[in-house]
């Protein structure tokens, strides 16, 4: 469990919600229990010892999706909030306390090393021995396994040996709903595998388990023994070295929604977009909030799982943010799945990518 940083939480707890106006959750619930300062307070005061744990406390503390939205007009350059009410969140279990629209998703990950239950692909593929090892992610093998083969078709095309393991979640999920145990579990049984496949790159498209990589990992004495690196950086490099050859698409106008921790904790924004100017024929319009200023999707550390209407809700208000007319195109599985409407074309980058290098 990280520190709680108490005097972090009182400025939060004491704030007049400065950042109201970027909490995704705040917006659509408009109950002071979920704004930032008022999560702030309960667990403030869940720390002070003058609140007890149960259900609806820790539903509250719950609400939160890791977008970092809250940073953007805080005043306190070393405040947390997220990791704050994560930190605090873990002490609810052993208080007896249960978030329980995810506990069948703590028993799959338990059971099945997925919060979706059991692996529809779980074998190894790929080459024995190869350099690059592509991690998907739980969420697009058990929700859009298309989006893997074809990251995979372009690995292909541009002459990349690759190899996939036998994964396990990344472990973050088990984190955010409380039990720290399983996710060092699911994070050492990741990193025996990863450093048995003797690759010496890891590249995945899940935002997610790009974080829980490169900072859970080494905070769980978990650090893996290769570079992990994003998949858009990775793909952009591929384009750059000649070795992918985007044409011209059947897509006219496109809009990029930038995932929240690409765009905020891994501050990759110029490379989905050098991505896109790269591709003859697109014409780029950005959405109301892009860059590091982005509106999460509602998806954010598996939100959607445990409060659907809510996630559902918030990604129907960033929609509402998009051209009309555009194609949305995004780099990270759940921000396709909560985007995702019948009638709107929702594209990974690498179904993109795929789209223009492989005709
Ligand atoms: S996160 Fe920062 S701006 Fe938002 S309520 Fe807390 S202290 Fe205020
Ligand atoms: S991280 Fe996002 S959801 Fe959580 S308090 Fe901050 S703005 Fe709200």
């Amino acid at each position: 469990m990280g520190e709680i940083n108490m005097e972090e939480q009182l400025n939060c707890a004491l704030c007049p919600n400065i950042c109201r106006c970027e909490c995704p959750v705040l917006q659509v619930s408009g109950r002071e229990a979920v704004a930032p300062s008022g999560k702030a307070r309960l667990a403030a005061m869940l720390n002070r010892g003058q609140l007890e744990w149960d259900e609806q406390v820790l539903e509250a503390v719950s609400n939160c999706l890791f977008c970092r939205g809250c940073t953007i007009h805080c005043p306190f350059d070393e405040l947390s909030l997220c990791d704050e009410l994560l930190n605090t969140r873990l002490q609810a279990r052993a208080a007896g306390a249960r978030l329980s629209p995810v506990d069948p998703c703590l028993s799959n990950l338990k059971k099945y090393g997925s919060p979706y239950g059991q692996k529809t692909e779980s074998a190894a593929a790929g080459e024995e021995g190869a350099a690059v090892l592509y991690f998907a992610g739980c969420t697009s093998r058990a929700n859009h396994p298309a989006a893997i083969e074809t990251a995979l078709s372009l690995l292909d095309r541009a002459g990349v040996s690759w190899r996939m393991i036998d994964e396990d979640c990344c472990g973050f999920p088990a984190e955010v709903w409380g039990d720290e145990e399983l996710a060092r579990q699911l994070a050492a049984e990741n990193r025996r595998k990863i450093a048995e496949s003797g690759a010496s790159t890891l590249v995945t498209n899940c935002p997610e388990c790009w974080l829980t990589f490169t900072e859970r990992y080494p905070a769980w004495e978990e650090e893996l023994p290769l570079e992990v690196i994003d998949g858009p950086t990775y793909f952009l490099q591929l384009m750059k070295e000649g070795c992918l050859e985007p044409r011209q698409t059947d897509l006219g106008k496109v809009s990029y929604h930038d995932p929240c921790i690409w765009a905020r904790s891994a501050r990759k924004t110029a490379e989905p977009r050098e991505i896109l100017s790269m591709i003859p024929g697109l014409s780029i319009e950005e959405p109301q909030a892009y860059g590091e200023l982005t509106r999460c999707c509602g998806g954010g550390s598996m939100f959607q799982l445990a409060f659907p209407e809510k996630a559902a809700a918030i990604a129907d208000r960033r929609l509402a943010e998009f051209p009309a007319d555009a194609a949305i195109i995004t780099a990270c599985p759940f921000c396709r799945e909560g985007l995702y409407r019948e009638n709107r074309p929702v594209l990974e980058l690498v179904e993109l990518i795929a789209r223009a290098c492989n005709r």
